[in-house]
């Protein structure tokens, strides 16, 4: 958005800063750049990201003219709820429009006491992981800070903002949605660290949790960024199988990834924490017994927390859930060899909500759907693919 501002007696077209997706650091530089001081940067954060305002109007506590200013160079503008859609099971699903009409999604899954929000980082994604909705639709574009902390904020919003008394509050973050954080690094970095401050969400940093697929430069580099929680997607326990599902594995096998995570935890101030290693299992693929001793032996020095994913099946690719019993069988072989080992329950299913149907709308401009267009004579404008 544009404004219009009178500069000595000159009109001038000026872009507004939207200080939404702006760092404590960046906001206070902002406050700086205009006079202004440190402590005016952090009430105008807390009304943003405690109460949920997105007028300077509503800014009760600063004087009239600043308002003034403010709206004349500045805005808070969150990305547009195109859909909000509700599971039976109170998993809630917001259908975000992001500019260059494209959708992602943010998912909010209540359990018990907590309530952890799945938020994207990416529209679609480059990596191509052979069972992942979000891959199948290759890639448009990294979302701004402010659409990834607007993911946050409308669900706050959503559920009464901050209010401990709410019946339901965003508790956990997930960086588990569309796309792959580590390849959006400065927005998703400035994003976390605004959950977790305390002018804004303050969220516990152990509740905050990125999920990579191993961009190894990028992790190595984390740490000097941020401490959040970190979980690994395995999903092989060998590099030959892992090249089939995950492709980046190629480029940064196993040991590789392994070895910065563990670096990674190892540098945080708490000690206690652990890797979360993901492993979604797929029907006779990597779900055998066998594939359980591998891991196993794979991640027996390693800090870690075995989370198993059920695939999820799309129509897209022919791979199948794994059994129950081939589920149950393959935690028992994990815990039995001593490794805490949670499966994570499929929720929101009936609005298609679940881990990996996070599919969207994409204006794809990957080069594999531009070979696909060459292949099947197709126009040159890009695609879009609606989510299954
Ligand atoms: N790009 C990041 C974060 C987004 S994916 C990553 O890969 O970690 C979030 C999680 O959902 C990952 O563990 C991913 O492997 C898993 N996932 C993707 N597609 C899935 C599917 N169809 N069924 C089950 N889990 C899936
Ligand atoms: Fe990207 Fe993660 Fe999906 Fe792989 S699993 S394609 S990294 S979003």
């Amino acid at each position: 958005m544009s404004s219009k501002l009178d500069v000595d007696g000159i009109d001038t077209e000026i872009e507004a800063t939207n200080l939404l997706g702006l760092s404590t650091s960046k906001l206070v530089d902002f406050f700086e750049s205009i006079g202004e001081k440190r402590f005016r940067a952090i009430q105008v954060q807390k009304w943003i990201h405690q109460n949920g305002v997105d007028d300077f109007d509503a800014m009760s506590n600063l004087s009239k003219s600043l308002r003034q200013k403010l709206a004349q160079i500045a805005e808070i503008r969150p990305p547009k709820v195109i859909e909000q859609l509700d599971s039976a099971d109170g998993t809630r699903k917001f259908l975000i429009e992001v500019s260059g009409n494209n959708v992602v999604e943010t998912v909010f899954i209540p359990e018990g006491g907590r309530g952890t929000l799945c938020v994207s980082s990416q529209v679609g994604c480059s990596l191509d992981c052979s069972f992942c909705a979000t891959g199948k639709q290759g890639f448009n574009r990294d979302l701004t800070s402010a659409e990834i902390i607007g993911q946050v904020w409308i669900a706050a919003k959503s559920y009464g903002q901050l209010d401990p008394k709410a019946e339901r509050t965003v508790t956990n973050v997930v960086m588990m949605g569309m796309g792959e954080p580590l390849l959006n690094f400065e927005n998703v970095v400035d994003s976390m660290n605004l959950m977790m401050d305390d002018n804004a969400y303050g969220l516990s940093k152990r509740r905050v949790t990125l999920s990579t697929s191993g961009v190894v430069p990028a992790l190595d580099k984390l740490g000097e960024h941020t401490d959040v929680s970190l979980a690994v997607s395995l999903h092989a326990p060998n590099d030959a199988l892992r090249n089939e599902l995950v492709p980046i594995n190629k480029k940064y096998p196993i040991a590789q990834l392994l070895d910065s995570a563990t670096r990674y935890i190892a540098g945080l101030p708490d000690n206690r924490r652990k890797i979360t290693i993901e492993y979604t299992l797929i029907d006779q693929l990597n779900d055998r017994p066998h594939h359980a001793y591998e891991l196993a032996e794979l991640l027996r020095d390693i800090p870690v927390k075995i989370n198993l994913i059920p695939f999820n099946p799309f129509s897209l690719v022919e791979y199948k859930r794994v059994s129950n019993n081939a589920l149950r069988a393959f935690q028992n072989i994990l815990i039995k060899e001593g490794f805490t080992t949670t499966i994570r329950t499929t929720r929101g299913d009936d609005i298609d909500a679940a881990c990996g149907q996070l599919a969207g709308s994409v204006m794809d401009r990957t080069s594999r759907s531009a070979r696909y267009r060459q292949q099947h004579h197709l126009s040159e404008e890009p695609v879009k693919i609606i989510s299954e």
